[in-house]
């Protein structure tokens, strides 16, 4: 039993009331909690007779940059190390913020900041998010399993295999149907393996009638027990005429396999502007267009993500009528450059294959070098919903409208979100972008994720924003919130803009766009 699923089991809501057990409620389970231990989540625990939040409020530093810790834990009542906190550009994340649960009150931190002389308010909150997942893209042209198929981990089905993207293999994992429409465990397993892909673990996932593999956002994937190493550099079609003017004179024809599209070079467009001369080979499989052939084998772990291991099983006979002659040359290539060999036709026009000749190496090291290298990645996707919504407004529905006209710039843990079109706030995130351990999770089961919205001041007035609620990020740093816990300081990733500035040139670009 995974040690998440140890706590759904030892950490009941409807756990008897003791005495000296305090409740947490910051989400639905209520958990009583004895002093000295933590809830089933292991976010809050009992302090000395009060709830606190365990780990601390994390604070981004912009001007830093370094994508690295630059400040040790600030203990609760101890002040905080003055070198940071005066670069002014620092951003109150929502993690370590505690949650907006029960829907009534407002969020954590509602935080003040000017810039460039606009006032900007950031609402800081850490969001459970019910309807949550998370797409996995995985850069490898092997086949991992049929469209559709289950994915499974722990034995318990959480998502699906999805459409196939070029270059790489697509899963939806989680939602509300998995984490809980279906079974205690299945919720559990779902959960778990959320979890644990959105802060950057390694997941192993099982597809039913395909492979085995491991998942971890930023690494590459393992599949099979294999470690993928190189996406492709295109498709079948696509390698031969990127290639084609580099194998002209070196080898008479050239078929890079692939499962999608096979191409061959005498045949293919790219060919003929060359002057490429007929071969008279033939390629097993269906012809779409000159010299691109779809379903050469069945998709597999072989050769340009066929199932094959030999790739003269996609020929058949040469035709003598139709240019094939003893000793004509053929290079037999993969879409990554990993798989290659050499041959020639003998007297009876049959492919043999011989020592791979040196003035082909360059070429085939060519096909390798432009293969970008193969990752794993993760987006959270989560849609915010009341309870998040109703802690930065008295009235929900503005900060959606607020949202969708660009009004309000949103974040999780710092890092830029896409937020979909249409009704609601459903939001995507990479995994990578967010500050390492920063997602959690209740038993209900949800995800929990920090997410913070900044605006003008004025447009959250108007909005029906907490007005009273509104603390400078020097207030937040010495004094902390509601949850008691220490507050500490980190570089904030290069690749993240600061969010503050972010929304104010968007606002910018929004009011004379
Ligand atoms: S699961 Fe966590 S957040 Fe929910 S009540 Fe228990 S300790 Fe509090």
């Amino acid at each position: 039993m995974s040690e998440l699923a140890e706590r759904f089991e030892t950490h009941d809501p409807g756990e008897k009331l003791v005495a000296e057990k305090i409740r947490c409620d910051a989400c639905p389970v209520m958990c009583y909690i004895a002093d000295g231990r933590t809830g089933a989540c292991d976010r809050y625990g009992n302090v000395g007779g009060r709830i606190v939040r365990m780990d601390p409020l994390t604070i981004l530093d912009h001007a830093a940059e370094t994508g690295a810790a630059i400040v040790p834990f600030v203990a609760e009542g101890e002040a905080w190390d003055g070198e940071l906190v005066n670069t002014g550009r620092r951003f109150v994340t929502a993690i370590g913020a505690g949650t907006t649960y029960p829907d009534y009150k407002p969020a954590p931190f509602i935080v003040s900041q000017e810039v460039e002389g606009v006032d900007l308010v950031t609402v800081v909150t850490e969001g459970i998010f019910s309807y949550c997942g998370v797409k996995v893209k995985i850069d490898t042209d092997r086949h991992i399993g049929p469209e559709t198929a289950i994915v499974r981990s722990q034995g318990e089905a959480i998502g699906h295999v999805t459409t196939g993207e070029y270059g790489s293999q697509m899963l939806s994992l989680g939602g509300v149907h998995h984490l809980t429409g279906g079974s205690k465990a299945e919720g559990r397993a779902t959960c778990d393996a959320l979890l644990n892909l959105c802060n950057r673990k390694p997941v192993e996932l099982a597809i039913d009638g395909g492979a085995t593999i491991t998942v971890e956002a930023g690494k590459p994937p393992v599949i099979d027990g294999k470690q993928e190493h190189r996406m492709r550099v295109g498709c079948g079609s696509a390698t031969i005429g990127m290639f084609a003017t580099q194998w002209r004179g070196l080898v008479d024809e050239v078929v890079v396999v692939d499962d999608h599209i096979t191409g061959v070079v005498s045949e293919h467009q790219a060919g003929k502007v060359l002057g490429w001369q007929d071969t008279g080979i033939k390629i097993i499989g269906r012809r779409s267009t000159p010299g691109r052939y779809f379903k050469v084998s069945e998709p597999g772990l072989g050769w340009g993500g066929t199932s094959i291991s030999d790739p003269l099983s996609i020929l058949g006979e040469w035709n003598a009528k139709k240019g094939a002659r003893p000793g004509l040359s053929l290079l037999m290539v993969s879409t990554t450059g990993e798989q290659f060999a050499y041959y020639e036709l003998d007297d009876e026009l049959k492919p043999v294959q011989k020592p791979f000749p040196e003035r082909l190496q360059k070429s085939v090291g060519l096909i390798e070098d432009n293969c970008e290298p193969a990752l794993c990645t993760v987006l959270f996707i989560g849609g915010a919903g009341g309870s998040l919504r109703a802690g930065v407004t008295e009235n929900p529905v503005n900060l959606t409208r607020s949202v969708q006209g660009l009004t309000t710039y949103v974040t999780v843990g710092g890092a830029p979100v896409y937020v979909w079109p249409g009704g609601g706030i459903t939001l995507m995130v990479d995994v990578t972008r967010v500050p390492e351990g920063a997602f959690g999770y209740v038993p209900t089961p949800a995800l929990v994720a920090p997410i913070e919205f900044t605006l003008r001041r004025d447009d959250y007035i108007r909005l029906g924003g907490y007005e009273a609620e509104i603390r400078s990020v020097d207030d937040i740093v010495a004094k902390g919130g509601e949850y008691f816990n220490s507050r500490r300081g980190t570089g904030a990733a290069v690749s993240n803009p600061w969010p503050p500035l972010a929304q104010l040139r968007r606002a910018a670009s929004n009011e004379t766009g």
